[in-house]
């Protein structure tokens, strides 16, 4: 069996890859970027075997050395075969076998998981959940997704669904969800659901200082906008924020009374708004759980912040070692 410390990690987003070289015990050696937006995979998958080689030859050691790899993805995905089978960003990709053309073409082993589930991983063994074992962690970004770590396990569900946590219907007949149904969380709390709903409502009025603030035009407005906007004070902007902030509340009310975590662990709105994003929540959120729960319950950001793409990999390949028992 091979014992090598080292790893390979890639997180496979909509616009780059970052591969990355890291070691068991949770240091980040390298990582290279590839441009992926409009690729085709039979052009990308050999740019990072490629890339791979290159990331191993600059740390001076040789492909024997890497133990084995982990992909991070956006879903859907054929999480145990390996496959990208549709990536909602990536139009020209369709079941496309990642894990077995790195593990053919590297000669080591991989791992596949989703991007929110890797996100978990990735705070587990390097940010803000190390030595917590009852976690949930949650994008809050353009989606909404989480990776739920209950008893020390990452909890995938019998199909590997499990932390679609977007998409749990928190009002009955209410906004259209991207994903076909109706009321979802994220169709109130994503980035992108917030920035099409702004757009459609200001549509007739060109003056909102919402538009100003976007730069004149209204197909710009997007989240960064709506934040900008309650700063300045704007009253439009101030009651979409509390909405929001409120089925916030409600969401995560219901994790916490579900899972009993012992944390929340908050992706990009979190850490880039600070507390004009927690502050409200946390008023609201005695609403939606029992006290005891919410007491033991603590809400922190993403420590790994706008780097954790470089350990999504590698976590990937850590927790399905540990899995297999090989570490
Ligand atoms: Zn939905």
């Amino acid at each position: 069996m091979n014992s090598s410390k080292y790893l390979l990690g890639y997180d496979v987003g909509g616009t780059k890859i970052v591969a990355s070289l890291g070691t068991v015990d949770g240091k980040i050696l390298g990582t290279q970027r590839i441009e992926n937006k409009d690729t085709y995979p039979d052009v990308i998958l050999p740019m990072m075997v490629e890339t791979s080689k290159k990331l191993v030859n600059e740390a001076g050691i040789s492909m024997q050395d890497v133990r084995a790899f982990g992909i991070s993805t956006p879903g859907p995905a054929d999480i145990p075969n390996g496959i990208m089978t549709a990536p909602t960003n990536q139009k020209y990709w369709k079941n496309v076998p990642i894990r077995k053309f790195l593990e053919d073409n590297l000669g080591i082993e991989g791992f596949f998981e989703n991007d929110a589930n890797c996100g978990a991983l990735a705070e587990w063994y390097y940010g803000a959940g190390k030595g917590c074992d009852d976690f949930l962690y949650l994008t809050m970004s353009t989606g909404i997704g989480a990776g739920i770590i209950a008893a020390g396990k990452l909890v995938r569900g019998t199909g590997f669904y499990g932390g679609e946590a977007g998409h749990f219907v928190i009002e009955q007949n209410g906004r259209q969800c991207n994903c076909g149904m109706k009321g979802c969380y994220e169709a109130y709390c994503g980035g992108r659901a917030i920035a099409q709903r702004i757009q459609e409502e200001l549509k007739d009025q060109p003056n909102h200082p919402l538009i100003a603030l976007a730069g004149g035009k209204l197909e710009d407005i997007d989240f960064v906008t709506l934040e900008k906007g309650v700063r300045a004070g704007d009253a439009y902007s101030l009651a979409i924020w509390d909405e929001m902030s409120l089925k916030n509340a409600q969401a995560f009310g219901a994790f916490i009374n579900i899972f009993n975590p012992k944390k929340l662990i908050l992706g990009t709105f979190a850490w880039a708004c600070g507390d004009l994003f927690m502050d409200p929540i946390k008023k609201y959120l005695p609403q939606f759980c029992w006290k005891e729960m919410l007491e033991q319950c603590e809400l922190v950001p993403s420590a790994l912040k706008r780097d954790i793409g470089a350990y999504a990999g590698t976590a990937a390949a850590i927790y399905g070692l540990r899995e297999k028992g090989e570490i």
